[in-house]
């Protein structure tokens, strides 16, 4: 009998690979969406990559649950084997008021564990964030971030998406400890992540490889990410499943560092007759900027700080080295193009 793996937030970029892959290793998807409207959507973005698609609509089925509402959780987990929670708020632009991300980030997080722990399943795998681990400097004498380190979400250069993620974090893990200690979890902590989507829906990651393509800047600012490749991300939500020795763990999932300008040189290489802009924006033109374009701001307290970030235990998971998240943020601008969607 195969297991079936709850997977929230069906529609999102990420979780659609992710129920790809699952559907793939021969696993049974549950995926909740906000609305059943968007099933269709997921399943015919999974069914042209699947090597079988025979009894698609027995292997992967919905239910409609919302982070911000207790409707539906319970019954949601019947007969699962395996919680993976991905769900979560992940807009261009901060909100002015913080909670419009922390609390469905958190109380959905609690939701999801609560109600698969009263279920009986002993199986849960998170999506977190680096967000969650480099959010705040590093210890003196650290020269890169690793799975000890914790962002302080009360620390002011920390954005909105960052105490969500944190929080909501900290919230599994506690509850996890307190509450539910037979319960197996596993938190996988991506970086920026790129690389074609599975249909014409993309989310905020995405966006900004769609920003670039649209040379919607002057010029770019001094800032970068820990990226990596959506199939990896997605490998490692289904790979740990059966892996004892990820039960407790944090998992940061990262290639490299890339700052913003490689990237845009990366797509410009690749696609030579298109306007992309390359040249660096001074700091204080960025911080400028940043008084009237919000998701400018977003970046303002990582301006010229470029993150090492130690993917070993990443490595060791998969056992075998990432995918080149440059090729990745080609290939994924490659999509765009393809698609007309730039
Ligand atoms: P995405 O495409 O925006 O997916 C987010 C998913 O969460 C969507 O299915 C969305 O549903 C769902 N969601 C949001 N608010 C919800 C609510 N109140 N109730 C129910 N569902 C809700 O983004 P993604 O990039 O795939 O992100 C998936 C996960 O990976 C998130 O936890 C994100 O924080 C994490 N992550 C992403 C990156 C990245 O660079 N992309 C990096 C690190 C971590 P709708 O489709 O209905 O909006």
């Amino acid at each position: 009998m195969p297991q079936t793996v709850l997977l929230t937030g069906a529609s999102g970029y990420i979780a659609k690979h992710i129920a790809l892959q699952l559907l793939e290793a021969g696993y049974h998807v549950r995926g909740t969406v906000r609305s059943l409207s968007r099933a269709d959507e997921v399943t015919a973005a999974v069914r042209p990559h699947l090597s079988d698609d025979s009894d698609l609509d027995k292997r992967l089925t919905f239910v409609a649950l919302d982070l911000s509402s207790d409707d539906g959780w319970n019954a949601a987990m019947d007969g699962i084997d395996v919680l993976m929670h991905t769900a979560s708020p992940f807009p261009m632009t901060q909100p002015k008021n913080d909670d419009e991300l922390i609390r469905p980030a958190v109380d959905g997080a609690l939701r999801a564990l609560k109600a698969a722990y009263q279920a009986g399943v002993r199986r849960v795998i998170m999506t977190s964030s680096t967000v969650a681990i480099s959010g705040s400097a590093l210890p003196p004498g650290d020269s890169s971030y690793d799975e000890t380190n914790w962002t302080d979400p009360d620390d002011p250069a920390v954005t909105a998406y960052g105490k969500s993620k944190t929080l909501a974090e900290k919230a599994a893990w506690d509850f996890q400890r307190d509450h539910a200690p037979e319960m197996n979890l596993t938190m996988v902590n991506p970086g920026f992540v790129v690389g074609p989507p599975l249909d014409n829906k993309f989310s905020t990651s995405v966006g900004v490889i769609e920003r670039i393509l649209k040379a919607k800047d002057p010029m770019l600012p001094h800032f970068g990410f820990g990226s990596v490749d959506v199939l990896d991300v997605a490998e490692m939500h289904v790979s740990v499943i059966d892996k004892p020795e990820t039960f407790g763990q944090r998992i940061m999932t990262v290639d490299r560092f890339i700052w913003f300008v490689d990237m845009a040189k990366a797509i410009k290489a690749a696609f030579p007759d298109r306007k992309i802009v390359t040249r660096l924006a001074p700091n204080f033109v960025v911080r400028f900027l940043a008084l009237f374009d919000p998701a400018i701001k977003s970046i303002i307290p990582a301006l010229g700080q470029e993150q090492k970030m130690d993917n070993s235990r990443a490595i060791a998971t998969l056992g075998r080295g990432m995918r080149q998240s440059q090729k990745s943020i080609v290939a994924c601008a490659k999509h765009l193009i393809d698609n007309g969607l730039v």
